[in-house]
């Protein structure tokens, strides 16, 4: 160990969760060796049935300690225990389950009868779902026969340690998964690090665009998995109280720390004061608080750096003219806190309307006809989702097919399946997690 250490805290109280080491390049040295020597001598010659069995056991043990993982996850990032419990953990273990069914299948992917693996891993994953994050990168990698180093993010490593902890309970073989907890600077050793094959990112589009040039010499394979700005698309024959439920998650669920989130809301002129009621009168039940109280819906911010930032461009939304709401909520003293904010009378120039908050704020806009409401909803530089409210089968089709976003959901709003490939276009990345197209960053194709 290089040893230096960091504190991970309860971004709900601020109090210390655990003090967890600092990997400097020689401990990324040494994760990428072994996960080589794994690779190597193990892991890429076992045969696929083989490595199915050890991502089954791992999916049974998600289960298993599922409360745990539950609880964990919520301390660390300040999501409500409901969300975490519900959502989180039960996607984890779907993406082991799903992909330990491709590991011994690979030949009939559509990727050549024998589809080899590319080698060791490096990816670095985010705050907002982090064990969710871990398992979308990990369980695809594992599947088609690599060996991998992550590092989780530094406010959310406790997850990917007892995930660690997992992989031992499971009698993976020593090398295949190794996690480096650290910040940003052991994030770019790892990804930097030329005995690394291939790059996996999820993150902001910077950091992003900084890795993308860093690989860009190298023949390390890359995908991202970028920010996003994503329009909710409310036509005037929508269930209202439906939609309203679909906008209310697709902003405020996970505190709006969702790349996808739907962050823009674009209602159709006719139905604006109607939606925007029923909307306001949602709001009010919403409840903030404790994230380990299953009543709650809204959980903390997860950083004092995060909250700083939702903070400053909301007020930047106040100075260029649009008007802030908010319910009447109480927030604790302690913690990062943020009261679920809505801005109207936004127009596209505004930064609100065009940068990633990555917070509880929407952006509501209006527009009169479907192209419109297509033109407003691919005015921006990401692409990574967007969501259709009507009860016209045709209008969705004829939305879905121009709309420049890797998803597109249709009167739902941040659903998830690990059979669905998900990605971005634009400034959003590129390549696909999930499904059939999510092996193909994992293979030599
Ligand atoms: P980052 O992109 O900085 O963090 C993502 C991951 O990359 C973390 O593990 C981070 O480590 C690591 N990292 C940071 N710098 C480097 C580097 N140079 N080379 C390799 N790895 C690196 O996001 P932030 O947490 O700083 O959030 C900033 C903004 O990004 C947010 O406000 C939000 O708008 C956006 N974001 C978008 C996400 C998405 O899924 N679309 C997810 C997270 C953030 P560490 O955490 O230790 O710094």
């Amino acid at each position: 160990m290089d040893g230096r250490a960091f504190k991970t805290i309860s971004p709900a109280t601020e109090e210390v969760l655990a003090e967890v080491t600092e990997a400097g390049p020689a401990d990324v040295d040494r994760a990428v060796s072994a996960a080589r020597q794994a690779y190597e001598h193990t892991w890429s010659r076992l045969p696929g049935a083989e490595r199915a069995k050890y991502l089954f056991r791992i999916a049974r043990i998600v289960q298993e300690r599922a409360r745990e993982l539950a609880v964990l996850e919520s301390l660390d990032n300040g999501k409500p225990i409901r969300e975490s419990r519900d959502v989180d953990i039960p996607l984890v273990a779907a993406h082991f389950f799903y992909h330990a069914g491709w590991a011994d299948k690979l030949e009939y992917a559509g990727y050549g009868p024998v589809p080899r693996p590319l080698g060791v891993a490096g990816q670095v994953i985010p705050w907002n779902f982090p064990l969710l994050m871990l398992a979308w990168k990990i369980a695809p990698a594992l599947a088609c026969g690599n060996t991998v180093v992550l590092k989780p993010a530094e406010t959310t490593p406790l997850t990917a340690l007892a995930f660690a902890e997992i992989c031992q309970q499971a009698d993976l073989p020593p090398g295949v998964v190794n996690i480096v907890t650290g910040a940003g600077e052991t994030g770019r050793a790892l990804v930097t690090h030329p005995g690394i094959d291939k790059v996996a990112f999820t993150g902001s589009t910077e950091v992003g665009k900084e890795i993308a040039r860093a690989c860009a010499p190298s023949r390390k394979k890359l995908t991202l998995e970028l920010g996003g700005k994503a329009a909710n698309i409310v036509f005037e024959d929508a269930p209202v109280d439906q939609a309203v439920e679909g906008i209310v998650n697709g902003i405020f669920f996970n505190q709006g720390h969702v790349c996808c989130a739907g962050s823009r809301l674009l209602v159709q002129e006719s139905v604006y004061a109607e939606v925007l009621a029923a909307l306001r009168r949602r709001l009010e039940t919403l409840r903030l608080g404790d994230p380990l109280d299953k009543n709650t819906d809204v959980g903390a911010i997860n950083s004092a750096a995060q909250l700083a930032k939702i903070r400053e461009l909301s007020e930047v939304g106040e100075a260029e003219g649009a008007q802030r709401w908010s319910p009447p909520c109480e927030l604790p003293v302690k913690g990062f806190w943020f009261p679920p904010t809505v801005f109207t009378g936004v127009s596209q120039a505004h930064r609100i309307a065009r940068e990633e908050i990555f917070g509880p704020v929407l952006s509501v806009l209006t527009f009169r006809t479907p192209a419109e409401a297509v033109e407003k909803a691919n005015n921006t530089p990401y692409g990574l989702s967007a969501g259709v409210w009507t009860e016209k089968g045709s209008l969705i089709l004829w939305m879905a097919s121009r709309l420049r976003a890797g998803v597109v959901w249709a009167n739902t709003f941040n659903k998830f399946d690990p059979a669905s490939p998900f990605g971005g276009y634009k400034e959003s990345g590129y390549g696909r997690e999930g499904g059939r197209h999510g092996l193909e960053a994992y293979l030599d194709v």
